[in-house]
């Protein structure tokens, strides 16, 4: 059946509400005429209820994770738990409006402070800030302290931020829209920093390094402290990327590895939704001699135990967002934070890296694995070894598995993994939907043995099959028509 679009579904007239006319005088106030529209805007008209459906069947074409396993390496697609959800509805945080004077706010102004001080006290930080509404803002606002604490000394040749080849693509975005130039460092044969290309790219003109420990290919680095001694005693500062923190919480603090700055994105460890390219929430946090530069306005206890703003601050970066950041999202955070407790989240950590290497031992008997140590949080492997099966690669994996009702793992990346899966299951799921996940694999495999083209054509059950990647992502065209 051919899916309408809600313009093909209007019917002229219809609405999806109905109110009686007010007796207030300002409700039935129009605009002067010459302010007015002059033509009917298109829009499409419906009964609620039509509408209601319309939205609950597109609703149900979606794969999330509240209907699918979803085991998107580097994205952590967790529960987000309900209760998050009835914190971040109370009407005292939802009718504050952002302008109220701090006497009036004291209680959210108190939040920003304890989840800042809990996430120092897990990342072994000093000070930090919510502003920042995503992972890539975060690291914007992050180098951009890096470059004031050069610039505040007078050092003025730091123009390279150092980046592993196997790093997430917003640290090379960020590193140059901040202005520096890039220089991208080897990974070894370990899957670990290359040491010794590392120490011979270090100079007077090293900014810093931007790292994720663990690595996007799950990876821990055992020579942490060489790498933060050596970029320390070139002048450059260690910026973290702490994306997935998952793996690490209460077990390791990037502080004590020698980060000085850093940001988390609680839309992934801290359990707050994904969605759609927002809202997220990507504080970073920095060590004491970074304190100054953190953006306003800051939330500051006064002397008699009040908080208040601090809307400007003269070595500040200055202001990344308007107001303090994604409210409502971090406080989702704070509540997950404090029903877990420090105990609580390293028994996350725990979990969740059980879970990971669980999986990388079963899929091991299917797939090519690069790195044999055990893994983090996530892992990766190679559908290489399907190349010669009618050329089978891991994209067609990844679209067979929605057929089963499986969201597909994130496919070729990193970039220095040839056919790459990442993949990532997150503490919350069940011992049951991983070995599903690993039969699911097998049968994949046998299709695969049995008839490579069908895995080819797939998906096969969907609303939408298979589509040209390329232009899909380079010759974006909006339409209104749906699909057959
Ligand atoms: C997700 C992710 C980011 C970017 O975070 P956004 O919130 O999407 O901007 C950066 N680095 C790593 C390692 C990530 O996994």
């Amino acid at each position: 059946m051919k899916r309408q679009t809600i313009f093909e579904k209007s019917r002229h007239g219809q609405r999806a509400y109905s109110l009686p006319k007010s007796d207030h005088a300002f409700d039935n106030y129009s605009p002067p005429p010459e302010y007015l529209r002059q033509d009917a805007l298109p829009l499409p008209e419906m009964s609620e209820l039509d509408l209601t459906r319309h939205f609950s069947e597109l609703e149900k074409l979606n794969m999330g994770i509240d209907t699918h396993f979803y085991p998107l390496g580097s994205c952590t697609m967790k529960l987000n738990p309900r209760v998050n959800e009835w914190a971040a509805a109370l009407s005292g945080f939802t009718r504050t409006h952002p302008l109220a004077p701090d006497e009036t706010v004291q209680g959210n102004l108190q939040l920003i402070n304890d989840l800042l001080e809990f996430l120092c006290e897990t990342c072994g930080m000093s000070g930090g800030s919510v502003v920042t509404n995503a992972g890539a803002h975060g690291e914007f606002a992050g180098v951009q302290m890096i470059a004031a604490y050069h610039r505040s000394r007078g050092d003025t040749e730091r123009t390279e931020i150092l980046i592993p080849d196997s790093a997430h693509g917003t640290n090379p975005a960020t590193a140059q829209m901040a202005g520096f130039e890039t220089v991208t460092v080897k990974t070894d044969e370990r899957g670990d920093v290359d040491i010794e290309h590392l120490r011979s790219l270090l100079s007077h003109r090293t900014a810093g390094l931007m790292l994720t420990n663990p690595n996007t290919l799950g990876l821990f680095s055992p020579q942490i402290l060489d790498i933060s001694t050596a970029v320390h005693k070139a002048g450059g500062l260690l910026y973290y990327d702490g994306a997935n923190l998952n793996a690490i919480m209460n077990i390791a603090r990037p502080g004590d590895m020698g980060f000085d700055v850093m940001h988390l994105n609680l839309h992934k460890t801290f359990s707050t939704p994904h969605g759609g390219g927002g809202p997220g929430s990507g504080p970073i946090l920095c060590a004491k001699r970074l304190c100054p530069f953190l953006p306003v306005p800051r939330v500051q206890r006064t002397d008699n135990g009040d908080f208040k703003r601090i809307w400007r601050h003269e070595q500040s970066i200055g202001m990344m967002s308007s107001f303090q950041g994604t409210f409502a999202i971090y406080l989702r955070a704070f509540l997950y934070a404090k029903l877990h407790g420090q105990a609580g989240l390293r028994r996350v950590a725990e979990m969740a890296v059980l879970n990971a290497n669980y999986l990388k031992k079963a899929l091991s008997q299917l797939f090519t694995v690069p790195y044999t140590q055990h893994c983090m949080h996530e892992f990766v492997v190679q559908a290489d070894n399907y190349l010669a099966e009618g050329g089978i690669r891991a994209l067609d994996i990844a679209k067979r598995l929605l057929d089963y009702g499986i969201h597909a793992p994130t496919i070729y990346f990193p970039l220095i993994v040839k056919e790459c899966m990442l993949i990532e299951p997150t503490e919350t799921e069940s011992k049951q939907t991983l070995d599903h996940f690993i039969e699911v694999m097998r049968s994949i495999v046998e299709e695969i043995k049995r008839d490579p083209e069908f895995i080819k054509q797939a998906p096969h059950t969907l609303p939408i099959h298979r589509i040209d990647e390329v232009s899909a992502a380079k010759r974006p065209v909006l339409s209104c028509c749906g699909s057959s």
